[in-house]
C-alpha cells in the first residue's frame, strides 16, 4: 500500500533533501558587528545631530512627548541620509490595530524631479500620516464617513530598517489614534499605561524618602512556536487557513517519552533559529535563549527583558521575523495556542516588573529592613491588583485559540491565582498575622522596616508551572497568555491596575501618617489590611488539580472558562472606572475593544467551523465511501466485510454530525454576544462531534486513500 500521492511525494521529497547549507556563518560574521546595524539609535542620532537638536529629541524619548515639528525636520533629515546610506528605498509608519497584527504602508523616498528623481522625507513624514483607517477594527467609535486615523511616530521606540528579499524599508514605531485621539491600536494604552504606572510608583517612593528617574514597566516575553514542513503544511488546508489542525488522530508516539524538551536542537531547526536571530540581532532585538519545547516540532525563542513599550514592538517583530526566516527555510511557523489536539499548545510567558534609574528593580527584594518594606509594599500593591481585577487578566489573554489552551492541563487554569513560593507566601502570612510594631519575627509575625527577609531563592517560581501568575524571585511570571497574542494587552492591563493599587495604597499611607509619626507601624498597619482583604489570590499548590477548582470557588475568584464569559470583564464598572481613573481608556474606548474581540472570537469560529464542514464534506467523507466502495468486492470475506461495514458505520457518522455543524453554524443570533455563546456552546461541540467521527475513520481507512497528513508526519518529519 502506499500512501495518497500528494502526500507521497512531500514525504520522498522531504526524506531526500540535500543538506542545508547555511548561508552566512557566526564564526566569520560577528554579532558584535552586526548588533543594531539596522536601528537608528540613540548612538546614531548623538553622531548626526545638532547638539540641541539632539538634546530636545532626547528629551521627548525620556518624557514620550511629541518632537516640534522643526526638530521633527532636522530628524527626518538625519534619518534619511542614514537610511538611504543603508539602500532604504521606502519609508512606512508601522502600527499595532486592534486585530493584534502588525501593519504598514509604505511610500518610497523617491519622488520625480526633472529628468531625475530626488529623495524627500520631511519632519511630518516622520512624526505623522494618515493611513485611511475605515477598514480598521474601530468598535463604533468612529463612523465610516470620519475614518480618518493619524499615526504619530512613537519616539520612544527607535526606528529601523527592515530588510526584504530585493529591498529594504525604513520603519517608525507609530501609535495609531482616531482624528478625535481616541485608541485605535494596542501601542496607544500601553504607553499611557506606563505614564500612569510611574506616576503612581513615584508617589509610593516618595513616601519611602525616595526620588527616581521615570519608573519603567519591564517586560521579557518568552515565545513558544511550532515548525512544521512547509510541504506538509500545504496539504492541510485547515493548518495552511486557520493554523490550528482541525482534524487527525493521536499518534503512535506523541510527547509521552519526553524526548523533545531541551533535547539535541534538529540541524536544519538550528539553522532556522540562527537566522532568525541573527535578523533580531540587526534590529537589536536582545534575544538571549532558544531550547526545544515538549511538544514535538515546538521550540521557544526569548530576549533579555526590556521597557515594556520596546519589548512589545520588539515581540511583534519577533514574530514576522520567526515566520519570515522559516519560509526561507521550508518552515512553516506555527504561532497559534494549540494546533495540534493531545500535545503541548504554545505560550508567551510575560515576565514583567518595574524599575527606574536610583531604585532598580522595585519587585527585588532589598538586603536591609528598609528596601525590604519597600520590596514588600511593591508586592502587595500587586497581590491587590491582581485579586481586584483577576476577571480582566483573565479577559487580556481571552481568545477563541488559547481557549483550547487554558485549562487543558497543560497551561495554567482559568482561575487567576498568585503563586508567592514557600518562603515570600510565609513572609506575607506573618505581615498579616502582625498586630503592632512590636511584635516580633519569633512570634511568627514581621516587623516592616526592622526584621529583615529571609534570601528568596531566585527560582521559586519554576517549581510550579500550574500558576498562572507567579513570583520568580525578581519579577512576576504572566503565564496565561497566548503565543499569538500581542503583549500589550496583557501589559496595559497590568501597568494600570498595579497603578491604581499603588495610588490606594499611598492614599491610606498617607492618612495613616496624619496620625503617626511612626512611618513602619503605618505601613504595617496599611499593608495587614490589604493583604486580609486580598490574599485570597494567594494560591501555592497544584493549579490543575480538581481541589483547587472547589478551593477557588470557596474563596471566591472568578473562573471563566471561555472567551465569551470573560470579554465581558473589559467592560465591567471595576475596569472602567480604574482605566478612567489612571487616563488610560476611555469607557467608550474600552466598549469598542470589548466589541471588536468579541466579534473576533465569533469569526474565528464561525470560519473553523465552516473549514472542518468543507474538508469533511469534500475530502474526508468522499475518500471514506471511495475505500469502502474498493472493498465490496472483499465484502463476503470476514475481514472485508466487518471492514467495509465498520467504515460506512463512521462515514454515517461523519455525515450526520456534518449536517448537526451546518445547523448549527446557520442558526445566527441577532447580536455578537449571544452570537458568540452560540459559537462557544453550540458551534464548537458540533465541530468536536464531526472531527471524533472523522478521526476514528482516520485510524481504519487504509492509508492511501486519506488526504491529509497525519499528525505522525507533520510532527516527525523534517
Ligand atoms: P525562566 O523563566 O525560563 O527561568 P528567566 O528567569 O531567566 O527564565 O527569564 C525569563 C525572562 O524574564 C527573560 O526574558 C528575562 O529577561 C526576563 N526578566 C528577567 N528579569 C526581568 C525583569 N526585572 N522584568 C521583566 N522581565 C525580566
Ligand atoms: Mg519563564
Amino acid at each position: 500500500m502506499s500512501t495518497n500521492p500528494a502526500r507521497r511525494s512531500a514525504i520522498a521529497s522531504i526524506a531526500s533533501q540535500p543538506r542545508l547549507k547555511g548561508t552566512f556563518d557566526f564564526r566569520n560574521e560577528k554579532i558584535d558587528a552586526i548588533y543594531g546595524q539596522n536601528v537608528f539609535s540613540l548612538e546614531k542620532m548623538e553622531k548626526r545631530l545638532p547638539k540641541d537638536v539632539f538634546k530636545s529629541l532626547k528629551a521627548s524619548i525620556e518624557s514620550g512627548t511629541k518632537l516640534d515639528l522643526a526638530v521633527a525636520d532636522v530628524v527626518a533629515a538625519a534619518i534619511k541620509d542614514w537610511a538611504l546610506e543603508r539602500g532604504a528605498t521606502h519609508y512606512a509608519h508601522v502600527f499595532y490595530p486592534l486585530t493584534g497584527y502588525t501593519a504598514e504602508k509604505h511610500d518610497t523616498f523617491f519622488e520625480p524631479n526633472g529628468p531625475g528623481t530626488l529623495a524627500q522625507f520631511s519632519g511630518k513624514a516622520l512624526i505623522q500620516a494618515e493611513p485611511d483607517a475605515s477598514s480598521f477594527p474601530n468598535g463604533g467609535l468612529r463612523s465610516t464617513f470620519e475614518a480618518r486615523g493619524y499615526t504619530a511616530w512613537d519616539v520612544t521606540s527607535p526606528a529601523y530598517i527592515f530588510d526584504g528579499e530585493n529591498g529594504s524599508t525604513l520603519c517608525i514605531p507609530t501609535a495609531f489614534v482616531s482624528w478625535k485621539g481616541e485608541a485605535l491600536d494596542k501601542k496607544t494604552p500601553l504607553l499611557r499605561s506606563m505614564h500612569a504606572l510611574n506616576k503612581s510608583a513615584q508617589r509610593v517612593l516618595a513616601l519611602f524618602g525616595k526620588k527616581s528617574g521615570f519608573i519603567t514597566a519591564s517586560c521579557g516575553p518568552e515565545q513558544e512556536y511550532f515548525l512544521i514542513d512547509s510541504r506538509l503544511f500545504h496539504l492541510r488546508p485547515d493548518l495552511y487557513t486557520c493554523g490550528r489542525s482541525l482534524f487527525g488522530s493521536k499518534p503512535a508516539k506523541g510527547q509521552e517519552f519526553e524526548d523533545q524538551y531541551f533535547g539535541t536542537i534538529p540541524d536544519r531547526v538550528l539553522a532556522c533559529m540562527m537566522e532568525t536571530e541573527r535578523e533580531c540581532f540587526k534590529l537589536g532585538i536582545p534575544i538571549k535563549t532558544r531550547h526545544n519545547e515538549v511538544a514535538p516540532a515546538q521550540f521557544e525563542v526569548a530576549p533579555i527583558f526590556e521597557s515594556a513599550n520596546v519589548a512589545h514592538d520588539h515581540q511583534m517583530l519577533t514574530m514576522t521575523l520567526l515566520k519570515r526566516v522559516a519560509a526561507q527555510h521550508g518552515f512553516v511557523c506555527l504561532l497559534v495556542e494549540k494546533p495540534f489536539a493531545g500535545v503541548n499548545g504554545s505560550g508567551k510567558h510575560v515576565n514583567w516588573s518595574l524599575g527606574g534609574a536610583g531604585v532598580g528593580n522595585l519587585l527585588e527584594p532589598g538586603s536591609d529592613p528598609h528596601d525590604n518594606a519597600q520590596f514588600l509594599t511593591f508586592c502587595t500593591a500587586v497581590i491587590r491588583a491582581v485579586d481586584l481585577h483577576q476577571g480582566l487578566l483573565r479577559a487580556s489573554v481571552a481568545s477563541a485559540g488559547n481557549d483550547h489552551r487554558l485549562g487543558a492541563n497543560e497551561a495554567p487554569p482559568a482561575i487567576i491565582s498568585i503563586y508567592l513560593g514557600d518562603m515570600l507566601n510565609e513572609v506575607i502570612e506573618q505581615v498579616k498575622k502582625s498586630g503592632s510594631a512590636s511584635s516580633s519575627r519569633k512570634g511568627g509575625t514581621m516587623t516592616l522596616g526592622v526584621d529583615t527577609l529571609p534570601v528568596l531563592p531566585k527560582d521559586a517560581g519554576d517549581r510550579n508551572r500550574t500558576s498562572p501568575f507567579a513570583f520568580t524571585g525578581n519579577k512576576f511570571e504572566f503565564r496565561a497568555v497566548g503565543s499569538a497574542f500581542s503583549v500589550a494587552g496583557p501589559l496595559t492591563v497590568l501597568n494600570t491596575i498595579m497603578a491604581d493599587s499603588l495610588d490606594k495604597l499611598a492614599d491610606e499611607l498617607s492618612a495613616e501618617l496624619k496620625s503617626t509619626k511612626d512611618f513602619n507601624s503605618a505601613l504595617q498597619k496599611v499593608l495587614k489590611e490589604i493583604l486580609t482583604k486580598h490574599g485570597r489570590i494567594i494560591f501555592n499548590g497544584n493549579g490543575y488539580s480538581e481541589e483547587w477548582h472547589k478551593e477557588a470557588e470557596k474563596r471566591g475568584l472568578k473562573n471563566l472558562r471561555t472567551t465569551p464569559e470573560a470579554l465581558p470583564e473589559i467592560v465591567a464598572k471595576s475596569t472602567v472606572d480604574v482605566f478612567s481613573r489612571q487616563g488610560v481608556l476611555s469607557k467608550d474606548e474600552l466598549h469598542s475593544r470589548e466589541e471588536i474581540y468579541t466579534h473576533s472570537y465569533v469569526l474565528s469560529v464561525k470560519t473553523e467551523s465552516k473549514l472542518t464542514s468543507d474538508i469533511g464534506r469534500t475530502l474526508l467523507l468522499p475518500a471514506a465511501l471511495k475505500f469502502a466502495a474498493d472493498l465490496t468486492p472483499v465484502a463476503d470475506s470476514k475481514s472485508g466485510g466487518k471492514l467495509r461495514k465498520d467504515v460506512l458505520a463512521l462515514a454515517d457518522e461523519l455525515a450526520s454530525a456534518l449536517d448537526a455543524l451546518d445547523k448549527a453554524r446557520d442558526d445566527e443570533k441577532s447580536d455578537t454576544h449571544a452570537n458568540a455563546a452560540h459559537a462557544c456552546n453550540k458551534v464548537l461541540p458540533a465541530m468536536l462531534k464531526v472531527r471524533a467521527a472523522a478521526d476514528s475513520l482516520e485510524e481504519i481507512v487504509a492509508d492511501e486513500y486519506w488526504p491529509l497528513p497525519s499528525y505522525q508526519e507533520l510532527l516527525f518529519l523534517r
